[in-house]
């Protein structure tokens, strides 16, 4: 298969196992993102797949050549990678320019050759008006972006990135995300990239992996991951979810307190522990009983610019938001009808 294939890696460290047997699979020049909560083996597979950390089981090929596997592992300035770190690990005391130039002179190129290169990868970064300046006087975004140019200048066959953005504001993530984005459809270069931010990963990737305790849980396209969690640790990780515990009754009921809640997908063993899961911006307002539609006590009415959040109470203790426009009326009395729509909702084993 071409692109990247990792196959049942594990690496411990001592008795623990930060990867536990992975299985992934990166298709060429597509940009996958492993999601996942700290500690749960990310960036270890990200130096597995560098060359920086030997497996103790399993291998990691490209396009077919074995790049790693026990005992032997091709050196990473073989691999033909580059890596981009959080810290933007740019030479000081160099320009913008000279920053770039040298990964370009360490791989042999004449200087013409050297800066007809450098202009094209900073006109690709849009920072070939900044390209005598030091690291020092750029921001946060415009050195992470020489970074990014200095990466993209030494052509490689795989770019992995390890938290590239979490150095930067939230007003500056954002428009980065966007950026990595742009230049990932200019370049199509096949890439591994690290977050525990899930809106990063819905942003940037085609694919997402969510990782829980060293193994790969869930995979698939960010409207996948999102509108279809595989588990509760999926529907909780990626965020802004319900998740309502009951027992699943059969035939896709689950009895949540008294309450029966149909779900039109997901799956849950018959009499087991079961979890409704159901965003909140598909939770509404109702005007009358009816099916899925509960009784209960608004507790909280929060504005947040285009919507508002609301959080209401039932009288059996299950808790739920849901957003409205934000110039919608907020129901005057406490008490209110909320209609969680079958089809929005989704049944997880508990
Ligand atoms: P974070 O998002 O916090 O960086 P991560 O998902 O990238 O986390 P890893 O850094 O891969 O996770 O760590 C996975 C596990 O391996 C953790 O339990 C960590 O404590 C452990 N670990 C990582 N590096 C080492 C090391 N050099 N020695 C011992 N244990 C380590």
């Amino acid at each position: 298969m071409s692109g990247l294939v990792i196959e049942g890696l594990t690496c411990r460290y001592g008795d623990a196992a930060a990867v536990d047997a992975l299985d992934l699979a990166v298709p060429d020049g597509a940009l996958l993102c492993l999601l996942g909560p700290s500690g749960c083996g990310k960036t270890t597979t990200l130096r597995a797949v560098a060359g920086l950390v030997a497996p103790d089981a399993g291998r990691i090929l490209r396009d077919g050549e074995v790049l790693s596997e026990p005992g032997r592992v091709l050196p990473p300035e073989r691999r033909r990678m580059a890596m981009i770190f959080q810290s933007y690990a740019l030479w000081p005391h160099m320009t913008v320019a000279g920053n770039v130039a040298y990964a370009l002179k360490l791989k042999g190129l004449g200087s013409a050759a050297v800066g007809t290169e450098v202009a094209k990868v900073l006109r690709a970064v849009r920072l070939d008006a900044l390209a005598d300046r030091l690291p020092a006087d750029l921001s946060g975004g415009q050195q992470q972006r020489v970074a990014i140019a200095r990466a993209l200048a030494m052509e490689p066959r795989t770019l992995l990135m390890d938290e590239p953005l979490s150095n930067l504001d939230a007003a500056l993530r954002e428009e980065m995300r966007l950026e990595l984005r742009r230049l990932h459809e200019a370049h199509g270069v096949t890439t591994l990239y690290v977050t525990h931010d899930q809106a990063e990963a819905m942003a940037t990737a085609d694919l997402v992996a969510v990782m829980q305790a060293g193994r790969i849980v869930q995979l698939g396209t960010p409207e996948e991951v999102y509108a279809a969690p595989a588990s509760a640790f999926v529907a909780r990780f990626i965020g802004g979810t319900n998740l309502i515990a009951g027992r699943h009754l059969g035939g896709g009921v689950v009895d949540c307190g008294g309450v029966a809640l149909a779900c039109a997908s997901g799956s849950a063993a018959e009499d087991g522990s079961a979890i409704v899961a159901i965003r909140p911006h598909a939770v509404m307002l109702a005007a009358a009983p009816g099916q899925n539609v509960i009784a209960a006590r608004l507790v909280r009415s929060t504005f947040l610019g285009p919507v508002r959040e609301l959080g209401v109470e039932t009288a059996c203790g299950i808790t739920l938001r849901l957003t409205i426009p934000s110039d919608a009326a907020v129901p005057g009395s406490g008490e209110v009808l909320v209609s969680l729509p079958p089809a929005a909702c989704r049944m997880l084993a508990g």
